[in-house]
């Protein structure tokens, strides 16, 4: 069910919620981003206490260990794109291990990376939804729309690209990875936090049919009434919900360990409530953590405000139920 109404301490302990265990997927790489770091974000999350933080919470996780990733040959762009055959490989590398996870009866929270990992876990939660026929919607939390093409991108790297690409856009290397192209439709892609749009993308991102919640949209109606239409409009597409949460969505004050930050995001209040309410939607099948950068960070920062945030993701609540 929607969140639709007043908040109340959820009735369930929070490891009951999905009623499946959580697995973790560390896929270290920055080949598909400009400054280079985020290879270093599945460590830095577990330094600051995810895996038992969420088996405090009381859910079964089972680490399934590191994916690896190509090094970083720092090349010029080629045909568009920077880094492309490297970026693939460890695409599909994604991919194969979250189709494998979800049909193991799990759910899969990946570890990031730059952000083009997305385009890997997408298609794999996309796989596994086709084959039971159910419809997946994606939710994007992020400062960028990460709809360029070889076209539009100023740089060519490719963690600007992944939305563009799971709708059908981009280099035939990575269409192929997807069991269809486009992976999903554009009418299924919700955008939350989004700050910073290319000038072509834009017209893209619009033309394209994507609904966006940018941040002078969430000023002028607030998080609370944001996140309940979002949330209605997922279920009533009913099926899988994935989340892709590009840690640039906060605001550099509270999140400064990230490659691409930019002014004005998500302060604390709103990214946690946003994350209670997904919560307590009940739709959360698949995650992605992404773009933690520990090179760029302060004391390790960013990844312990993005582990408090996964933990209200999956159910820490201010009250706790009377036993
Ligand atoms: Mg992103
Ligand atoms: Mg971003």
């Amino acid at each position: 069910m929607p969140s639709t109404g007043l908040y109340r301490p959820n009735d369930l302990l929070p490891g009951e919620r999905f009623g499946k265990p959580l697995a973790l997927i560390a896929a270290p790489c920055d080949v598909a981003g400009g400054r280079r770091g985020s290879t270093m974000g599945p460590e830095a999350l577990r330094v600051a206490g995810l895996p038992e933080a969420l088996r405090g919470l009381g859910y079964s996780v089972h680490d399934r260990g590191s994916l690896g990733g190509p090094s970083h040959p720092d090349r010029e762009r080629q045909g568009g794109y920077r880094h492309l055959e490297e970026t693939a490989r460890w695409v599909q590398a994604v991919h194969d291990s979250v189709y494998d996870s979800l049909g193991s009866g799990e759910l899969p929270i990946l570890l990031g990376g730059d952000h083009a990992l997305s385009i890997g876990s997408v298609a794999g939660a996309a796989r596994h939804c086709a084959e039971r026929d159910k419809p997946l919607s994606l939710l994007w939390l992020d400062a960028h729309a990460d709809f360029n093409t070889a076209d539009s991108s100023p740089s060519g790297n490719l963690h600007g690209m992944p939305v563009a690409v799971l709708c059908g856009d981009g280099p035939r290397a990575l269409l192929d990875i997807g069991h269809a192209t486009p992976v999903l439709d554009p009418a299924r892609v919700v955008q939350v936090g989004i700050r910073s749009v290319d000038a072509v993308e834009k017209r893209s991102v619009v033309e394209r049919g994507l609904t966006v919640y940018d941040m002078r949209r969430i000023d002028e109606i607030g998080m609370r009434a944001t996140m309940e239409q979002v949330l209605e409009q997922v279920a009533r597409g009913g099926g899988h919900l994935h989340v892709s949460f590009d840690v640039d969505v906060l605001d550099p004050e509270i999140a400064p360990g990230t490659g691409t930050p930019v002014s004005g995001g998500l302060n604390y209040r709103e990214a946690q409530l946003c994350m209670e309410m997904i919560h307590d939607s009940g739709l959360l099948a698949s995650l992605d953590v992404v773009e933690v950068n520990p090179a760029l960070d302060r004391r390790n920062q960013t990844a312990e405000l993005a582990v408090e945030l996964v933990q209200s993701l999956f159910g820490e609540q201010i009250l706790a139920r009377v036993l």
